[in-house]
């Protein structure tokens, strides 16, 4: 195994402790918030094999196996291009069997970039960037997209370019280039292209600067798109914390808090790990309006 080799399996092996594996209403009258986003494309970011997915639901589905899907997003807006989230490394993709961590084996079968290349869009052409949150299936390509400006939560990038970013299981090695990034740093919610189309949602808990994200698209309608607030469709319904989040009580008002955008947007909820929705959504190359 080249320095190289084994190198690339060290920072995923770090990056699996990382992910949990192991280790206001918006709805607004406002004349302004009535932009659409043009498309939305889903994109196959990884998954992950879970034996037991107690964990994220404590004292529930014990001993209970699960797929969790992980997807990335695509936005195009104008002339720009926006995503969110960019799922595992896509080094992962050439370790077919994935990477066994002590809660989940990491899988990925496709790259990112192949992805985007098979729409037309260059990782340089992404001027608009932003995560859910710090975990290593959400920037596992983040060094990837040095030319768009970031938008994270105070509280995430502090935690994430801090001192301790371990701390919170998050392993810089695939994010730390966004460093030199022209960044936004935000204490809430926020309309990323000024137009309400595209709404970052402050939903703390996961992590200390977790965030959501609210799409209106032209023909869809509005999307939320979770992030890790909730992991499946069962544990929002009843409002069940992973046991490893980073602050129970802020991710239940996070629930409550998307649950009455969703309400009030007349919005589909559309819940990042939940394979079996996941599987109702259509993926890229095709793309949702
Ligand atoms: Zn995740």
């Amino acid at each position: 195994m080249s320095n190289f080799q084994t190198w690339r399996r060290g920072v995923l092996a770090l990056l699996l402790v990382g992910t949990g594996w192991v280790a206001a209403g918006c709805a607004s009258t406002d004349a302004r918030e009535r932009g659409v986003a043009q498309r939305l494309y889903v994109l196959y970011c990884g998954e992950a094999q879970i034996p037991d997915i107690s964990p994220w639901s404590p004292g529930y589905n014990v001993g209970k196996p699960a797929v969790f899907s992980d997807n990335c997003y695509l936005i195009r807006h104008g002339q720009d291009w926006m995503l969110w989230d960019s799922g595992y490394p896509d080094a992962l993709a050439a370790t077919p069997e994935g990477i066994v961590g002590p809660r989940s084996r990491a899988i990925r079968t496709r790259t990112l970039t192949s992805q985007l290349a098979e729409i037309g869009v260059d990782p340089t052409q992404i001027t608009h960037l932003a995560f859910s949150h710090t975990h290593g299936d959400h920037v596992g390509n983040g060094n990837l997209f040095t030319a768009a400006t970031l938008y994270i939560q105070q509280s995430e990038y502090d935690a994430a370019f801090g001192p301790e970013p371990g701390k919170y299981g998050f392993v810089p090695a695939t994010y730390e280039k966004l460093r030199a990034n022209p960044t936004m740093k935000l204490n809430g919610d926020f309309d990323v292209f000024g137009d309400g189309s595209v709404k970052i949602l402050s939903t703390p808990g996961h992590t200390p600067g977790h965030q959501s994200l609210l799409v209106r698209l032209p023909k869809t309608g509005a999307v939320v798109l979770s992030g890790d607030a909730a992991h499946f469709e069962d544990n929002f319904v009843n409002r069940r914390v992973p046991e490893f989040n980073f602050n129970v009580e802020q991710s239940r008002q996070s629930m409550d808090k998307i649950d009455a955008v969703v309400k009030a947007e007349h919005a589909q909820l559309w819940i990042n790990h939940d394979a079996k929705q996941s599987a109702t959504i259509v993926h890229a190359p095709k793309f949702i309006e």
